[in-house]
């Protein structure tokens, strides 16, 4: 029987011919149409990743002769999420305002996992817009968590978590824009990686908030993660906002040395929010770390609080304007109802399309961009912002890494929050840092709770050191030093 452990192992296996990679696509195909509850691909793309995995299969028995190039992620199994778009497929951010939209290019990221072989299961589902903590707000059902299906996969790319925790792909692509990989990672027990701001393209990632959204990585091991961002990361003509720093080996680098010296922010542990049980782990870790020779050193952090409503001005403020283009005419759902007026046109049309937690995050995104608030909130938070950065770049200069729980609690109920928008909104207070400063951040499931759910620890690390972060990841998850 077929067990996935990593895509090095899974390469062995095919080089040695005890695999190929149509058992492989049909391996998880089983695993999908047998988890189907959990409600985490809206999409599965049957026969076109049977395809290519007959055409890859083919392709490696004349390699042999010919030495064709096999590519770093020859058959590799992956799930995108519904905000990556992928030619000739359909794609909709979970949304009915997209409902049955194909395609009509791929992006940037998803081309170069293709041109390396890899194979794209379907797409998964996920809080509509990416807007969310618990994958509640699909158009299309919740998500379940596989550990425990009464409770939630965590938002937004919940799907994409999801099947990868429940084995129904190898490796996922999600979006963070305020923990979205992190934070459904955590609840899930995989791992989740947001790299730096700019460092993989955004170009045909459905936008939420520009300034904030990063393609991420779910996977099960350090050295896939490393190894797919290694292949998506990099300069692309069609971001302007993409970093031309040359991509290093991640996979070459991550043994050849782990960083030493880590901060913590005190508030971080002290939070009101925090489940005692995940304080008291993640403070003994802290303790085991320093055992092993790290440095572990507490910084007082005193803007904890100003970061949860600095992150929604912001990115509400962003939404609004990223959304407006779906209006019934340009994009999206045209109502069926006859319209003397185009305005009643585009009313009826985004009413009729959004859900309601979209509707809230339109309008709230346009209030603080209005002539009298914009001081108020949005200059406030760009101010605000900008000290943060500032902090972050003094702090990376003393410390290697800055750790924390990636989530106050473990996966909580479906329906559990779902009349408080705030509470929910606090899921994100430890994850939202990252993406404010640009900085890259990974969950790594180190700990489980006595309720029985995972948790896991948050390492963030200095713009474009995915390096250091991943060799420091490698380090904790290799040497199991809990
Ligand atoms: N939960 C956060 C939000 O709802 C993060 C979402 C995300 O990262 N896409 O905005």
């Amino acid at each position: 029987m077929f067990r996935f452990t990593t895509i090095k192992d899974y390469h062995t296996a095919l080089q040695a011919g005890s695999m190929s990679c149509i058992q492989a696509v049909n391996y998880y195909l089983d695993q999908i149409a047998r988890n189907e509850n959990l409600n985490a691909f809206l999409e599965v793309f049957t026969e076109d990743a049977k395809q290519r995995a007959i055409a890859l299969d083919e392709l490696r028995a004349r390699n042999k002769s010919t030495g064709e190039s096999l590519g770093k992620l020859h058959g590799v199994i992956v799930g995108i999420k519904d905000v990556l778009c992928y030619q000739g497929h359909k794609v909709s951010a979970a949304s009915k305002i997209l409902e049955n939209y194909t395609a009509v290019y791929s992006a940037s990221a998803i081309e170069k996992l293709l041109a390396e072989g890899a194979i794209i299961i379907g797409r998964q589902n996920c809080d509509e817009f990416a807007m969310g903590s618990s994958n509640e707000n699909s158009a299309y059902g919740p998500v379940k968590n596989g550990i425990d299906p009464t409770r939630v996969p965590g938002g937004s790319s919940g799907g994409s978590a999801v099947a990868v925790q429940s084995d129904m792909c190898m490796v996922s692509l999600g979006s963070d824009t305020g923990g979205s990989v992190r934070q459904p990672a955590d609840f899930c027990g995989v791992i989740g990686l947001k790299p730096s701001y700019g460092r993989i393209s955004r170009y045909g990632l459905i936008a939420y908030a520009s300034s904030f959204d990063q393609i991420g990585i779910f996977s099960k091991s350090v050295s896939d993660a490393a190894l797919v961002l290694g292949v998506i990361a990099g300069p692309d003509e069609f971001d302007s906002t993409v970093s031309s720093k040359a991509v290093p080996s991640y996979s070459n680098e991550l043994k050849k040395a782990t960083p030493k010296k880590v901060a913590y922010f005190k508030e971080t542990l002290s939070h009101p929010g925090l489940d005692q049980e995940i304080k008291n782990q993640t403070t003994a870790y802290l303790a085991q770390l320093k055992g092993a020779g790290y440095t572990v050193e507490a910084i007082d952090f005193p803007l904890l609080n100003y970061l949860v409503p600095t992150y929604y001005v912001l990115t509400t403020a962003e939404a609004s304007s990223n959304l407006s283009r779906f209006d019934g005419i340009k994009f999206g759902h045209r109502t069926s109802q006859p319209m003397a007026d185009l305005t009643d046109l585009y009313k009826l049309s985004r009413t009729e399309g959004f859900g309601a937690e979209v509707q809230r995050r339109i309008l709230l995104g346009t209030f603080v961009l209005s002539a009298g608030y914009f001081d108020a909130y949005f200059t406030k938070a760009q101010q605000v912002r900008q000290q943060l950065v500032d902090l972050t770049n003094e702090l990376f200069n003393k410390y290697d890494m800055l750790v924390c729980p990636t989530v106050p609690t473990t996966a909580f109920n479906l329906g559990a929050h779902h009349h408080t928008a705030t509470e929910m909104f606090l899921a994100d207070i430890y994850t939202v840092y990252a993406n404010l400063v640009g900085i890259p951040a990974i969950s790594l499931p180190l700990f489980k709770h006595s309720n029985g759910m995972p948790f896991g620890l948050q390492v963030m690390s200095a713009s474009f050191n995915e390096t250091g972060l991943l060799q420091f990841s490698e380090a904790l998850l290799e040497t199991k030093i809990a």
